[in-house]
């Protein structure tokens, strides 16, 4: 078995749903100043599915993200959650049904693991009975230590602080996730068992999830459907098996044929 294979989602497109798209991205284009992170970029985000977005540092993932939660506006185009585009005025009410997880997991330093996750449920007046129940049920998903929940978070361990950070994105029960490299700062062994928590939690979530990473290994793992970017443009989207047997570019070519020694590296040392 080739090392990708065993490592590949076993289980891809088996939650087809044939419902509309929950995020539309329609010819958008972000340019900041002169430089163009984004160009003209199409994309459906199928609901349900783990979309898993790729591609080499500064090509525009981040962005993508930031303009799916209304952080940034598009310079042309538009971006639609369930049908509804995200702009200056739906941003406030679309983004309590976004949960979203920034590259360094975003808490705040000076707020308790609890307060932190807790955050956005006391701004929206929750009793404390609901959001203790919340509260619950995000542990016993990802599986934090209670005890952790009292701590800061420069005294979590990174694992910690990466369960935090999601039980965070997921306080409001969003409808969709969207993770920026979630498990990017981690060192490898913990990675693996993370991965694998993520992947269960996932399933068991049924959300729809959008995952960055620059990680071929870690994109096929998640993946159900997956989308290549090179600087600021969709190079392939598709599955991930296809990815590998078919190439759209040399790029994705090189790209995947680089990671792949990588990965097979990887795996001769564990
Ligand atoms: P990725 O997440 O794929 O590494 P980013 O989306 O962060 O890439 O960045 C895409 C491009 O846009 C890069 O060239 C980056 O320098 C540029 N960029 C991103 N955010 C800003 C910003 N706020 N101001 C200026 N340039 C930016
Ligand atoms: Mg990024």
């Amino acid at each position: 078995m080739s090392p990708s294979t065993h490592l590949e989602n076993p289980d891809p497109g088996s939650r087809e749903t044939g419902l509309s798209p929950s995020i539309e991205i329609d010819h958008v284009t972000k340019a900041f100043g002169d430089s163009i992170a984004l160009r003209t970029v199409d994309l459906e985000i199928a609901r349900a599915r783990t979309t898993v977005l790729i591609g080499p540092s500064g090509c525009g993932k981040s962005t993508l993200l930031r303009l799916i939660v209304g952080l940034i506006q598009p310079t042309a185009g538009a971006i639609r959650f369930e049908g509804e585009e995200v702009s200056p005025v739906s941003v406030a009410a679309l983004r309590q049904r976004m949960g979203y997880v920034i590259q360094e997991g975003g808490l705040f330093p000076h707020l308790s693991a609890k307060d932190n996750i807790l955050l956005m449920a006391k701004q929206l007046g929750w009793s404390s009975a609901r959001q203790q129940e919340r509260l619950d049920t995000l542990l016993s998903l990802t599986k934090l230590p209670r005890e952790a929940l009292g701590r800061y978070p420069n005294e979590l361990s990174g694992g910690q602080r990466q369960r935090v950070s999601l039980m965070r994105a997921l306080m409001l029960d969003p409808d969709v996730l969207l993770l920026d490299e979630p498990l990017g700062a981690l060192d490898p062994m913990i990675r693996a068992d993370l991965q694998q928590e993520l992947r269960a939690i996932f399933r068991r979530l049924d959300k729809t999830v959008v995952l960055v990473t620059h990680d071929l290994h870690e994109a096929g793992y998640f993946a159900d459907d997956i989308v290549v970017f090179r600087e600021g443009e969709i190079e392939q989207r598709g599955r991930f098996a296809d990815l590998l047997r078919k190439p759209a570019t040399d790029f994705v070519r090189a790209f995947v044929s680089a990671q792949r020694g990588l990965t097979a590296d990887e795996g001769a040392r564990s």
